[in-house]
């Protein structure tokens, strides 16, 4: 049985004290010993106010990014190594937004990937289709582009402790969230996938998220279906009361 991860992608947002009160709400209304494993992903900048506030709780750190070196000469980057030294267990991979914003490449999560994982960093690796694709009858080869290519070199000894999150783009931040139906289509769709990399024994263990719009009120249904293990919540983490309930219904 997977266990259920509700993480927090706090994307461009938030102050340090708007930070601060935000985990200091979730870590409190979370407990000790939370039914679902939970993560808050904070700006870069953010990382170490909010680890203090984090500091024995049941609430993991995660970061929404990383460059896959070893310290040097990287003007404007931070590495596996440093986020592991402020607290995080967690990082975001490929989100939609970079590789729409900032062209990252399936290529370039996968050796983010890598980093990830030498750096004893859990990754979280994002992939979905835009509502051209879906339109266009293409949800399954692009996501099966975009998940082959960003788990490339991906040993089968590690893929058990990834995280998958499947963000259909035109779910995100739309209001628009993808049916039950619709999410676990592509989920079930995944893990075949994964089974096809990996075996079904590791692919059983894989942990498969949804993202996009996930909200108080729908997130009870899609973390019903039998292949989402999780969310990824973006504008709904922002508010302690919306992500609490949200982590409730995963529990
Ligand atoms: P929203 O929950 O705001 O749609 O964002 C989803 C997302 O991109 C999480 O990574």
């Amino acid at each position: 049985t997977r266990r259920t991860i509700i993480a927090g992608n706090w994307k461009m947002n938030t102050r340090a004290g708007e930070a601060a009160e935000l985990a200091k709400g979730v870590a409190g209304a979370v407990g000790e010993n939370p039914a679902v494993e939970v993560a808050v992903c904070p700006p870069a900048v953010y990382l170490s106010v909010v680890a203090d506030v984090l500091a024995g709780s049941a609430v993991g750190l995660g970061a929404q990014n990383l460059y896959p070196a070893e310290d040097g000469a990287f003007t404007g980057e931070v590495n596996a190594s440093m986020l592991r030294d402020v607290g995080c267990r967690y990082v975001i991979l490929g989100h939609s937004e970079r590789r729409a914003l900032l062209g990252e490449t399936d290529a370039e999560v996968s050796e983010k990937l890598s980093a990830a994982l030498a750096g004893n960093l859990v990754p979280i690796v994002c992939v979905g289709e835009t509502l051209d694709d879906r339109e266009g009858g293409k949800t399954e080869s692009v996501v099966e582009t975009q998940l082959k290519g960003s788990l490339k070199g991906l040993d089968e000894a590690r893929a058990a402790g990834v995280v998958i999150a499947y963000e259909p783009v035109w779910a995100i931040g739309t209001g628009k969230t993808a049916s039950p139906e619709q999410a676990e289509e592509v989920h079930a769709f995944i893990r075949k996938l994964l089974g096809e990399l990996f075996g079904s024994e590791v692919a059983e263990q894989i942990r498969i998220q949804y993202g996009g719009s996930v909200k108080p009120g729908n997130a009870k249904d899609l973390l019903g279906q039998p292949n989402i293990d999780g969310a990824l919540v973006g504008g709904a983490s922002l508010k302690v009361d919306d992500f609490v309930a949200i982590i409730q219904a995963g529990c």
